[in-house]
C-alpha cells in the first residue's frame, strides 16, 4: 500500500512522517527543509509505505518541488493520500486539499496542530468538516503524538476498502459550466492518461498547460478550449487563474464558516506578534541576531565546548597510553605499537575530542530553527541579501551550510529561480561547516588560547564577508538580473520539540562517529604508512626522509608565501580534501602527538601569524569531495563545479597570502 503524505510547507509533514515510521528526518520551523522525498513503512502496519513529499501550496507546478510532488501523485498513483492540514491556518491549507480531492484518489485529512487550536481556545467541528469535504478527517497533534493511532486506523481502512472522496464538485456558476464542457470534450483523452477528466479540465481552465501535451489534443480541440475559457473570462471579467481561485476560496469560506469556531483572541498569534515587534524591529533585528549568535559561539567554543573537549581529550590520551603499555609488556613489535598509538589513536582521537563542540553547535542552531526564529532572520536578511542580488530565501541554505555544505547545497532546490539557485550554491561553501571546527579548535588552543571565541567568530564573519564580496562580483559579472521577490509567511513561535532536537543531535553524532571510524581511520593509517616508510619501503628513522615528505615537498613552494611551506601542513591540506576533519588527524599522526600534546607540536610548525593564515586558507579552500560531488549534481554541470572549486581555492590562496604578509608586517 503506497501512501503519499501531502501538505503545505511547514504543516508538520516531516514530524508526522517521523511519528508514523519511527525515523528521524530533519524537522524545521521554516519552509523548505524537506527537499527530497523520503520513504518509510508505518511502524505497526508494515504493509503501509509512506512517502514524505516536499511541501506544496498548490498542484500547479511553479517550483521544482511542486512538480516533484505533483508528478508523484498524478503519475505514480498512490493507493492513498494522507493530506496534512495545519488547523491553525486552515483556509490556506484547504486550498490544496480541494485540488487533491479532485484527483479522485482515496484520501484522509490529518488535521494537525490541534494542540495549538485547543490552547488558543478555538475548536473545529470535525464531523461537519469531514461531511462538507467528503473525506474522513482525523484531528492530530504530530509533535505531541496525539491521534496518530487513530489516523493509521482510519487511513488503513479507507485505503484498503478504496473509499473515494464522496464530493468532487466544488465548482459553481460560470466556472462550473466551463469546466464541465471542457471535461466533456477531453473525456476520452483523460481516460487514456488515467487522470480524472474534471481535474484536467480544471487545470486547463486555470491555464496550467503542463498536462496538455500528454493528452495529445488536436488543434481543433485546443481552439475550443481556449474559446470556452475566453468566454468565461469575458463573462466574469476576471482572468482564468483568479476565477478558479475565487471559486475554491468561496467554497472553503463556506466550509470553514460551518465547522471552525474561532477563539475570541488567538493567543499564540498574539504572542507571536508581540515577540516579533521586538525581534524584527527595524533597528534592533540585526543587533539582536548578532548578539544571539555571539552568545551561542561564546558558549559553544569558549565556555562549555572546550571544557568538555579537554576532558574527552585527556580520556583518549590516557587510553592510548594504557594500550601502549599493554602492548609493550607483551613485547609487541615497536612498529605495530607506533601504528596503533601514533597512527590510529592520535588520528582518530584528535578528531573525536571535538564531538561535544559539534553537538553543542547543532543543539543551538536547531533550537533557533525549530522555534521559528530563523524564519524571521531570513525575512530581515532579505533586504541585505538583495544588495548582493539574492533574496531572503537563500538565507536558509546558507544557514544549513554552517552545519554541512552537502544538505545546504541540496536545499537550494527550494529556490524558485535557477539564477538564485546557482548563485546560492556558489556562496554556500563560504559558510564555515562544522567539519572545520576541529581545525579551528586545535589551532586556537595552540596559538590563541585567550582569544578563542574571538578568533572563531572572526573566521565565521570573514567567511560571510567574503561571501558578500563574491556575491557582489557575481551579480555584476555573471548572474545579472534580479532575484525573485521574497514571500514567506512567518510561522508562529513554537517551543522546540525536545524529541526532534535530541534525535537530530543523535543523528549528527552518529554521522560524525561513522566518519571518524571509517574515513579518518583509514586516512590516519595511510598517512602513518607514508610517513614511516621511504620509496623503497624501508622504515625511515627521520620522517623527513619519508615518501610523504618527498611528495609534500613538491608542492610546498606554492605555500611558501603563505607562511606554511612545510610538508606536514601541505599533506594536512591535501587530506582535508577528503574530509576537513582529516586535517587535524593528519597533523596528529605526522607529529606523533596525542591530542594533549598536539598544540605544542603545532607551535613548532607555525607562528601565530602563519597559523591564522592557515586557518583562513582552510576556511576558504575547496570544500570536501562530498560537497563537490553534490555541487556538480545540483549545478548539473561539471564545468561550473570545477570553476567553483578553482575559484574557492584561488581565493583562499590570495586571502591567506594577504593575511600572512600584512600580519607579518604588523606583528612580525
Ligand atoms: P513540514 O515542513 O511540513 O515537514 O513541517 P515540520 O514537520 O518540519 O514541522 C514544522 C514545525 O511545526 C516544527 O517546528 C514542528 O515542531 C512543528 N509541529 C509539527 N506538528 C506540530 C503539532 O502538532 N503541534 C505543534 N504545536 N507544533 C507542531
Ligand atoms: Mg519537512
Amino acid at each position: 500500500m503506497n501512501i503519499a503524505l501531502v501538505g503545505n510547507q511547514n504543516s508538520g509533514k516531516t514530524t508526522l512522517f517521523n511519528q508514523l515510521t519511527g525515523s528521524n528526518q530533519h524537522v524545521g520551523n521554516f519552509p523548505g527543509v524537506t527537499v527530497e522525498r523520503k520513504e518509510g513503512t508505518v511502524r505497526y502496519k508494515k504493509e503501509m509505505n509512506v512517502v514524505d513529499l516536499p511541501g506544496i501550496y498548490s498542484l500547479a507546478p511553479y517550483s521544482s518541488e511542486e512538480k516533484v510532488a505533483r508528478d508523484f501523485i498524478v503519475k505514480n498513483k498512490p493507493d492513498g493520500i494522507i493530506n496534512i492540514v495545519d488547523a491553525s491556518n486552515i483556509e490556506r491549507n484547504l486550498y490544496l486539499s480541494m485540488q487533491l480531492i479532485e484527483i479522485h484518489v482515496p484520501m484522509v485529512i490529518a488535521l494537525n496542530m490541534m494542540d495549538e487550536v485547543r490552547e488558543s481556545g478555538g475548536t473545529i467541528k470535525i464531523e461537519e468538516l469531514s461531511c462538507c469535504l467528503g473525506v474522513p478527517v482525523v484531528p492530530i497533534s504530530a509533535s505531541k503524538n496525539e491521534g496518530i493511532a487513530e489516523l493509521i486506523e482510519v487511513a488503513y481502512k479507507t485505503f484498503r476498502d478504496r473509499v473515494y472522496p464522496q464530493q468532487t464538485d466544488y465548482c459553481a456558476g460560470e466556472v462550473h459550466r466551463t469546466i464541465h464542457s471542457i471535461a466533456h470534450l477531453i473525456e476520452d483523452h483523460a481516460e487514456r492518461v488515467g487522470v480524472p477528466a474534471k481535474f484536467i479540465a480544471t487545470k486547463l481552465v486555470e491555464g496550467d498547460i503542463s498536462l496538455r501535451d500528454e493528452l495529445e489534443l488536436n488543434s481543433n480541440e485546443i481552439d475550443m478550449i481556449d474559446h470556452a475559457v475566453k468566454e468565461m473570462e469575458d463573462e466574469l471579467k476576471t482572468d482564468r487563474k483568479s476565477a478558479i481561485a475565487d471559486m475554491r476560496y468561496s467554497y472553503i469560506e463556506k466550509v470553514v464558516a460551518g465547522s471552525v469556531v474561532r477563539p475570541g483572541v488567538d493567543r499564540s498569534r498574539e504572542r507571536t506578534l508581540r515577540i516579533d515587534r521586538l525581534l524584527t524591529n527595524k533597528y534592533l533585528a540585526i543587533p539582536i541576531f548578532l548578539s544571539i549568535m555571539g552568545l551561542i559561539f561564546w558558549l559553544t567554543f569558549g565556555v562549555i565546548g572546550s571544557f568538555l573537549s579537554d576532558i574527552l581529550g585527556e580520556g583518549i590520551d590516557g587510553l592510548s597510553e594504557l594500550v601502549r603499555r599493554a602492548m609493550e609488556s607483551v613485547a609487541v613489535n615497536p612498529t605495530v605499537i607506533s601504528l596503533v598509538t601514533d597512527g590510529v589513536f592520535s588520528g582518530v582521537g584528535s578528531v573525536l575530542t571535538f564531538i561535544p563542540t559539534i553537538i553543542l553547535l547543532f543543539f543551538f542552531l536547531s533550537m533557533l530553527e525549530d522555534s521559528g526564529y530563523m524564519s524571521r532572520v531570513a525575512f530581515v536578511m532579505d533586504t541585505l541579501l538583495r544588495k548582493i542580488g539574492l533574496s531572503g530565501r537563500s538565507f536558509v541554505p546558507m544557514l544549513i551550510g554552517f552545519g554541512c555544505s552537502v544538505p545546504a547545497i541540496m536545499s537550494t532546490r527550494t529556490l524558485p529561480s535557477e539564477r538564485d539557485r546557482k548563485m546560492t550554491i556558489f556562496l554556500v561553501p563560504f559558510m564555515s561547516c562544522t567539519a572545520k571546527l576541529p581545525i579551528y579548535g586545535m589551532f586556537t588552543l595552540a596559538f590563541f588560547p585567550k582569544q578563542a571565541a574571538l578568533v572563531m567568530i572572526s573566521l565565521y564573519v570573514l567567511g560571510m564577508v567574503l561571501a558578500v564580496l563574491t556575491g557582489l562580483l557575481m551579480k555584476n559579472l555573471i548572474f545579472r538580473g534580479k532575484p525573485v521577490p521574497f514571500v514567506m509567511e512567518l510561522p508562529n513561535y513554537r517551543l522546540p520539540g525536545m524529541k526532534s532536537v535530541l534525535m537530530l543531535l543523535w543523528d549528527k553524532t552518529k554521522d560524525f562517529l561513522t566518519k571518524a571510524f571509517t574515513l579518518i581511520f583509514i586516512a590516519s593509517l595511510v598517512i602513518w604508512v607514508l610517513r614511516s616508510f621511504d620509496a623503497t619501503l624501508n622504515l625511515v628513522a627521520d620522517d623527513s626522509d619519508s615518501l610523504l615528505a618527498g611528495i609534500g615537498r613538491l608542492i610546498t613552494p606554492v605555500f611558501e608565501p603563505l607562511g606554511f611551506g612545510n610538508w606536514k601542513a601541505v599533506t594536512a591540506l591535501l587530506t582535508g580534501f577528503m574530509a576537513k576533519e582529516a586535517v587535524i588527524s593528519t597533523f596528529a599522526v605526522l607529529t606523533g602527538a596525542g591530542s594533549a600534546n598536539l598544540p605544542e607540536a603545532l607551535n613548532a610548525l607555525f607562528t601565530p601569524v602563519s597559523a591564522y593564515a592557515f586557518l583562513v586558507f582552510t576556511l576558504l579552500y575547496t570544500p570536501c569531495v562530498a560537497a563537490i560531488a553534490t555541487m556538480r549534481k545540483e549545478l548539473k554541470s561539471r564545468l561550473l563545479a570545477i570553476a567553483a572549486v578553482l575559484y574557492q581555492t584561488g581565493f583562499a590562496w590570495i586571502m591567506a597570502f594577504l593575511f600572512y604578509q600584512v600580519g607579518s608586517i604588523i606583528f612580525g
